[in-house]
């Protein structure tokens, strides 16, 4: 229900990469003996007394069920003759590297979104290309032949809709959403496609008789913030074609943090630390991934009855590993007046980066022209 007039900026062209199977593809690539066979990077559970969880698995193991966040044990039941690769995370970081590079021969914008996952906002790109599926199919070529891997590439005009199109068809997928085709491509699609709609989130959407991006577009924006705050007025927004996200490059990024809402709200010391040690886990991972160390920390905090509170702390080194981040973020926990109420919110940030060796070097290798 279009209550007022909604602007679609369409005049950018994005393109989201992402690489299929990653970890599992790079194993593959690099020993013979696992082409073609259900390859499953996680801990052999039969080895690791049962722990271990699938960061990622082949498309052979896929066929059996296997997917990445599962417990090895569970991957083990569905597919019992699957190999178990426990990773080289060094070597992904590495390859990561390899396909930043060719990204970077097409645009000054690239944002990564994860070890296998980036934006290019190629609107003006280095290569002088009118149509984006070219240079999305000119980087699925230079990454096939340089690396022997593949990728799946979706290509629009914003990063909402780049990334759905990506998500289309893998693997080795390129799929275009033109800006005349986006409302009703969007219409048909299960609100569960929506990338940022979460497990918990979907239940409360059919409660309300919301099923797909159509309804959505027929909702009104008004009962869905007024039910999910700004989240639902991006939703609103997003089901309409509408994501104003810019693709921001690495070297522009000023922070890395990751926060959590939580529904049963934490209580006490010990469930706070605990969440505080998973998020600076993501929070690290996500500075090597961008090969970025930082030594300001600020953990954010917010009530049950919403009062929040942030607070940092300097550290004399810059570091990008989950342990030392722990242990940041648990001193400035203990530093905050202790609370009977209930944590609905904690976040992990960091910034003060340095840019580490390699993207020293790969800025480095641009003409002068282009550094900003
Ligand atoms: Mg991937």
């Amino acid at each position: 229900m279009l209550i007022f007039p909604l602007h679609v900026d369409n005049s950018r062209k994005i393109i989201h990469i992402d690489m299929d199977a990653f970890f599992a593809s790079i194993e593959q690539r690099d020993n013979p003996e696992l082409r073609g066979k259900p390859v499953i990077i996680a801990q052999d559970p039969r080895l690791s007394g049962g722990r271990g969880v699938v960061s990622t698995c082949s498309y052979e193991a896929r066929v059996f069920g296997v997917h990445s966040a599962m417990s090895a044990i569970e991957a083990l039941e569905l597919c019992p003759q699957g190999i178990f690769v426990s990773g080289h995370y060094d070597k992904y970081v590495a390859v990561s590297q390899q396909v930043r590079e060719i990204f970077g021969r097409y645009s000054e914008l690239v944002q990564a979104a994860s070890i296998d996952e980036a934006y290019l906002d190629v609107t003006e790109n280095k290569i002088g290309a009118k149509s984006a599926m070219r240079v999305a199919k000119l980087i699925q070529h230079d990454i096939w032949t340089e690396l022997h891997l593949t990728c799946s590439a979706g290509v629009s005009y914003n990063k909402f809709l780049a990334k759905i199109a990506s998500d289309w068809e893998k693997p080795h997928g390129l799929t275009l959403i033109a800006p005349d085709a986006a409302k009703d491509f969007l219409a048909k699609l299960p609100v569960e496609k929506f990338h940022g709609v979460g497990k918990a989130t979907v239940p409360k959407l059919h409660e309300l008789g919301i099923f797909t991006g159509g309804d959505l577009q027929e909702a009104n924006p008004l009962d869905l913030a007024e039910r999910f705050g700004v989240y639902g007025w991006e939703l609103y927004l997003k089901a309409n074609g509408i994501h104003e996200s810019r693709v921001i490059s690495s070297r522009e990024r000023k922070s890395v943090g990751k926060e959590r809402t939580y529904s049963q709200f934490l209580h006490g010391e010990a469930a706070a630390k605990r969440e505080l040690e998973r998020l600076s886990e993501r929070v690290a991972k996500s500075l090597q991934s961008h090969r970025l160390k930082g030594n300001i920390v600020v953990v954010k905090l917010r009530y049950e009855d919403f009062t929040t509170l942030t607070k940092r702390k300097s550290l004399s080194v810059k570091f990008d590993d989950a342990k030392a981040l722990t242990e940041a973020a648990s001193e400035i926990f203990d530093s905050i007046e202790p609370s009977e109420k209930g944590i609905r919110l904690l976040g992990v940030t960091v910034s003060g980066f340095e840019p580490t060796q390699a993207s020293l070097e790969e800025a480095s290798q641009e003409p002068l022209s282009n550094v900003e």
